[in-house]
């Protein structure tokens, strides 16, 4: 991929030789730090309104309103909503914001015990436990369930709460190749032998862990075929579903839901409440004696402020639309929009001659820039053209492997969509990143 680099740079728009050389300057420097954009090519501060679905931002310094293509707000969820809000409303008054307590000294409401038996029905597990935040939902628990003594055997492009929690745990950790099954059962043959009972292993407890759809790939995961390996080798499967739960799946269940994989043989279900549900925590969600456990060993359980009550009210809420407890079909329609939106915006841009990563049905599009130098130029260009699009970079992506990334929402109509098109063809066109030759348009 090294190639694509080459002859790229120089045409790169608005970026003088300077720039360019100060930027790959700054990307040698700063291993492990982000990198920083010239402030003309992204939003530092934004001004968002929930009664236009959080379809738009604007910079508070500029004028113009721009189509956000970069909200994990799939289903729609975080905007004004005709079921939801005057809930939310209602309980910030009851409750106000914030419980001010852990869960177990007062921070426990009957708001909190209603959302951990709605989520656990929902993701289809006997039991779950929500925590204030997704990030810390991987990084805390991971810890607690597995530490020194035994394994994890992690995706090689897993989230970076996921991975500083299996840091943080002291267990051996090993990593397997993106989304390969074949991969991760070479490294679990190295670590054990097939049907060896799990007394006679050299490790005290082995957990796979994976994403339901990849952040930065838009790539479902294999879980069928991890499953049936996992299963095999007696491993523990942990799933994070930020991604997938509610924007995939008939009932919007997830990836299990998505492509048949029974929920009793994933041990150990994650997620998050910032993406589809517009609101913010986490959740794990398992046997009731795993729970259990959790609950009173878990840091983030014992020692952290619980989940705000009207956060927790609209978790509740957007759950009960998805599935049509509202007495509406407004969670059926959004879940059908999401696809058919998905899945348009994705084949018209590989009409178009883009590099488009991920999977059909997923509404996480990356596309692919490789050359980290024409980041800031298609970021501006795209925002000249008043669309908002999240690129993405080293450390959070392998240094040459740069990348526009695109998530869809239920809410984008198809005028918004054709736009957006419009814009990402011309901005792909002076940016020079068709990789492929368009296909010619039916007319
Ligand atoms: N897991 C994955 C796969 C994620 O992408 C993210 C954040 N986008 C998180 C966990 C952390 O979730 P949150 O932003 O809700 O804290």
């Amino acid at each position: 991929k090294a190639s694509n680099l080459q002859g790229y740079a120089p045409i790169c728009l608005g970026l003088e030789d300077f720039y360019i050389r100060r930027l790959y300057l700054r990307i040698q420097d700063c291993f492990g730090r982000p990198i920083a954009s010239p402030p003309d090519a992204w939003f530092d501060v934004v001004e968002r309104v929930s009664n236009d679905n959080n379809k738009t931002l604007q910079r508070t310094t500029k004028i113009s309103r721009c189509l956000n293509l970069g909200s994990y707000n799939y289903l729609g969820f975080a905007a004004a909503d005709e079921y939801c809000t005057p809930r939310v409303t209602e309980t910030l008054q009851r409750y106000s914001a914030s419980t001010c307590s852990t869960r177990m000294e007062g921070g426990t409401t009957a708001l909190h015990v209603e959302l951990e038996q709605v989520v656990a029905d929902f993701v289809g597990k006997p039991a779950a436990m929500v925590t204030g935040m997704g990030y810390v939902t991987n990084s805390a628990i991971l810890p607690v369930l597995v530490k020194h003594g035994g394994l994890i055997i992690s995706d090689s492009l897993n989230h970076n709460s996921i991975v500083n929690g299996a840091r943080g745990s002291g267990a051996t950790i090993r990593v397997f190749q993106h989304n390969t099954p074949s991969h991760l059962e070479r490294v679990l043959r190295e670590q054990i032998a097939e049907g060896q009972p799990r007394t006679h292993r050299p490790w005290k407890k082995i957990i796979v862990v994976v994403e339901g759809i990849y952040s930065m790939e838009g790539e479902l995961c294999k879980l069928p075929e991890i499953v049936s390996i996992c299963k095999k080798y007696k491993a523990y499967v942990y799933l994070d579903e930020a991604h997938s739960i509610g924007a995939v799946g008939k009932t919007g269940r997830g990836v299990c839901e998505l492509l048949g994989v029974d929920t009793a043989d994933v041990d150990i279900m994650m997620g998050t409440f910032t993406k589809s549900f517009g609101s913010c925590g986490g959740y794990i969600a398992g046997s009731k004696e795993l729970i259990q456990y959790l609950k009173y060993t878990c840091p983030a359980h014992l020692y952290a402020t619980s989940i705000s009550p009207p956060a927790a009210q609209q978790i509740i809420s957007a759950i009960k639309v998805i599935l049509g407890e509202d007495g509406s079909s407004r969670g059926a329609q959004k879940l059908a929009q999401i696809r058919e939106n998905s899945n348009y915006f994705r084949s018209e841009l590989q009409k178009m001659g883009f590099e488009v990563l991920g999977d059909n049905d997923s509404p996480v599009m990356p596309i692919m820039l490789y050359n980290p130098a024409k980041i800031p130029a298609f970021s501006r260009e795209c925002l000249k053209q008043n669309v908002a699009v999240v690129t993405v970079a080293f450390p959070a992506t392998p240094l040459l492997l740069a990348r526009a990334r695109i998530c869809i929402s239920a809410a984008h109509s198809r005028e918004d969509m054709v736009k957006a098109l419009e814009v990402i063809s011309r901005v792909g066109d002076l940016v020079g990143i068709k990789y492929f030759p368009a296909e010619p348009k039916k007319h």
